[in-house]
């Protein structure tokens, strides 16, 4: 046996559920469990290291035999007893360190020790409270009016007695701060046992105060579905809440995790994006207070160790969160709601593990036998369908909250405006807009396109610009002036002449949300517009802050990117234009229909949730689309069974699951290569079910070629693990061959 040189943690860091989850993940989504573990734990548990020389006490004085810089060490290690490497370093030239240490500890000066970092340090902080002797005001009157001391000192023991009476405890800085004094003035009144200073520990996560509380009731149908919802709970774990948009959602799970707090378990709220919903937040806090924490990526180390460490004892009770707050250590489990459950943000892309928040968040409940809450306005064909096929409890809300219509919409045909070149926005989109903000309403529109120009090209010769690292073409900003690449970030100049015939023809091709809030910014100067997206938010509170402008309507215009749609509540949108619907109509995937019909759905929703019915203008060209007329009549049911047909007919998902491989090398050739050998070495046990190889839209990127395989797989109970065994073994079989050992091969399992 070894000695035992130090203990890790006084208690295990995370529970059995959490080691559960993370094979699972592993297994289901085919990475390794060291990925697992990178994503899911915090960074300062990862355990570092750090080398300590311990003075050897037994060698005495005699430093005769050391050379120089072996002295200098010997000599520091006489006095502290122990020096980390870093303290060595200080200490003498880097580059002779190791050799140096080596002979000291030849000559038995020292050993060494591998010490373990500190993960977590106790954040402490000065509060100043009054001497006991001074335990309450009466004793101090004589005191003060007979003042002895400084006049300086009087004055700060006066901001001292002002504070702790408005604020409670006082902290040291604070009130130094507030005094203009100096430290060495709160030391003459500490001692003359007037004041005392204690250093307790302190929360680095400040939270609200517990007790505040706003409640409010439920609407009749509301009240309905929430019994619903409690229902189905006795005999299902999951259920889907499919309520029309502002149909009051976000107040039903309040009222259902009211019930689990109070009961003492523990609930996970999962929201698509963070940075999106500052907004719930503030709504949530009304009704929790202090009692829900939220769970950011902006946290730093420290920050996330104490909330771990608050959760894993139970201390915390609601956290809300994105999707990497389902890596929490939850005690007791009660409940998981997740938000918007169709959005594609719950899946993460890069790096590993590739998972679904929401599919991984009903792996983890059953864990702990919580209840599952998924809710949206516009489903995923995947919910809906094991809600169709019982496997999961449905409960519907139908009606807008305060018996307000949907909105109504429009479809416009833009083919005239299209085709003269002019920025996409509508005679009669226009007028509407301005009839909207002079009575006083706002304006939302929705172009999935940032920049100025997504597309220039010549008008000579065709040259389109593109990136060097990608079969991408680049996208004109005008707040840099650049050509960007919206796949690498990387940034060309503007080009002048056309590098390929030497004219100066440039064509404008499409709009990014740039143009068309200068395009408005001339039709309309009397109104104040502001552009969302993410070159616009690019800080940390510029996000948030503009909601709050539109929030208290000190914005007519808000024009954005997909980040105007999730989830924002505003009372006031009178009108939503979506200026490009053939734009979303148009992906090159089995999901298209059911994206466009979610974003342009969603969009809508923003418009009329309160007061009165909102008005909906859908600009497109192909007007017959049949997704349009369904979005039209807020038509889900009928959406999900058309698009549900072709999905079974084509043997997509939900009747298959799809593993999508994709290979990537710099070298074309090797990569074509490796995809149909890949291929190949697959169809020996999977031959019906693999599509391609093929390469993808952009076929290169960031300098690397990409060949695609998709697998569509039956959904067997049971034969889901032997398939993904099988994919392993071919990729491991692929990377033994030479050509082929640095091919990367990137495995997505149910890609979204
Ligand atoms: P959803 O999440 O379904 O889109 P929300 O929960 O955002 O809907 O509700 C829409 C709006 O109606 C919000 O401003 C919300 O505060 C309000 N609302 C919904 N239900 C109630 C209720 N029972 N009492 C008061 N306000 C409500
Ligand atoms: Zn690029």
């Amino acid at each position: 046996t070894k000695p035992l040189l130090n203990i890790l943690d006084d208690a295990p860091l995370i529970y059995p559920q959490q080691l559960q989850l993370w094979q699972w993940l592993s297994d289901y989504y085919m990475c390794t469990e060291g990925e697992v573990m990178a994503a899911a734990l915090p960074a300062n548990f990862k355990l570092s290291s750090e080398t300590v020389l311990l003075y050897n006490t037994d060698f005495g004085d005699d430093f005769s035999a050391l050379g120089d810089e072996e002295y200098l060490i010997a000599e520091a290690l006489q006095l502290k007893l122990e020096l980390s490497i870093t303290e060595v370093q200080q200490i003498m030239d880097a580059t002779h360190v190791y050799p140096t240490i080596k002979k000291l500890i030849d000559k038995q000066v020292c050993f060494i020790r591998e010490e373990l970092n500190e993960k977590y340090k106790i954040k402490k902080e000065n509060y100043v409270l009054l001497h006991p002797q001074y335990a309450n005001e009466q004793q101090l009157a004589p005191l003060l009016n007979e003042w002895k001391g400084a006049h300086k000192q009087m004055e700060l023991l006066l901001a001292y007695l002002h504070l702790s009476k408005t604020e409670g405890d006082v902290v040291q800085s604070t009130l130094l701060k507030k005094a203009q004094a100096t430290t060495a003035q709160l030391k003459g009144l500490v001692e003359k046992h007037i004041l005392v200073v204690e250093s307790r520990s302190v929360d680095r996560i400040k939270s609200l105060p517990k007790d505040i509380f706003i409640d409010f009731e439920l609407s009749t149908a509301q009240q309905l579905a929430l019994a619903e919802v409690q229902q189905v709970f006795t005999q299902k774990s999951v259920c889907l809440l499919h309520g029309v948009t502002g149909s009051g959602k976000t107040q039903l799970y309040i009222k259902l995790m009211e019930q689990y707090f109070n009961a003492g378990q523990q609930v996970l709220y999962l929201l698509p994006e963070i940075a999106l919903t500052a907004q719930i937040i503030r709504r949530l806090q009304k009704h929790f207070g202090g009692n829900i924490t939220i769970y950011h990526s902006k946290f730093n180390n420290q920050e996330r160790i104490e909330l771990w460490n608050k959760i894993r004892t139970g201390e915390v009770k609601i956290v809300l969160g994105a999707r990497s707050a389902l890596f929490l250590p939850f005690k007791n489990l009660g409940l998981v709601l997740v938000d918007e459950e169709h959005d594609a943000s719950y899946k993460q892309q890069d790096p590993a593990p590739r998972y679904n928040a929401r599919d991984a968040a009903i792996y983890y409940g059953s864990l702990f036998n919580a209840k599952i809450l998924l809710g949206s306005a516009t489903p995923s064909l995947e919910t809906y369908y094991n809600a169709q096929q019982q496997k999961y409890g449905l409960v519907t809300l139908s009606e807008r909250f305060g018996g307000i219509q949907l909105p109504a919409i429009e479809i416009i045909n833009t083919t005239q405006v299209v085709q003269k070149g002019k920025v996409m926005i509508s005679p009669q989109l226009k007028e509407a807009i301005q009839k909207t903000v002079e009575a006083d309403k706002q304006v939302i529109l929705f172009q999935n396109r940032r920049g100025y120009n997504p597309y220039i090209i010549c008008g000579t010769c065709g040259y389109l610009p593109q990136c060097t690292h990608c079969d991408v073409s680049l996208t004109l900003h005008k707040y840099s002036n650049k050509m960007h690449c919206h796949y690498c970030a990387s940034i060309y100049p503007k080009l002048v002449t056309c590098p390929a015939c030497g004219t100066n023809t440039w064509l404008e091709k499409n709009f990014g949300t740039e143009k068309i809030e200068e395009q408005l910014e001339n039709d309309f100067t009397h109104f104040k517009i502001a552009r969302m997206d993410v070159d616009s938010v690019r800080g940390k509170t510029a996000h948030d802050n503009l909601i709050q402008l539109f929030e208290q309507q000190r914005l007519d215009i808000l024009v954005g990117t997909q980040m105007v749609v999730k989830g924002l509540d505003f009372d006031k949108v009178g009108l939503v234009g979506i200026l490009d619907a053939d734009g979303l109509l148009s992906f090159a995937d089995f999901r298209a229909n059911e994206r466009a019909f979610q974003l342009m759905e969603q969009v809508s929703g923003r418009a009329g949730r309160k007061e009165a019915q909102g008005k909906v203008m859908i600009q497109a060209v192909n007007v017959k689309h049949p997704i349009l007329a369904l979005v039209q009549q807020h038509n889900y049911e009928q959406f999900f069974k058309i698009e549900i047909e072709k999905r079974k007919e084509f043997f997509y998902p939900p009747f298959s699951r799809v593993v999508m491989l994709t290979l990537k090398h710099k070298d074309k050739t090797i990569v074509d290569g490796a995809a149909n050998r890949l291929a190949l070495l697959l169809s020996q046990d999977l031959k019906e079910f693999i599509t391609g190889p093929a390469a993808p839209i952009v076929g290169r990127l960031r300098n690397l070629y990409l060949m695609e395989i998709m697998i569509k797989l039956p959904k067997e109970a049971g034969k889901s693990g032997v398939y993904r065994k099988v994919i392993r073994n071919h990729i491991n079989l692929l990377h033994s061959e030479t050509t082929f050992k640095n091919v990367q091969v990137v495995v997505d399992v149910d890609p979204v």
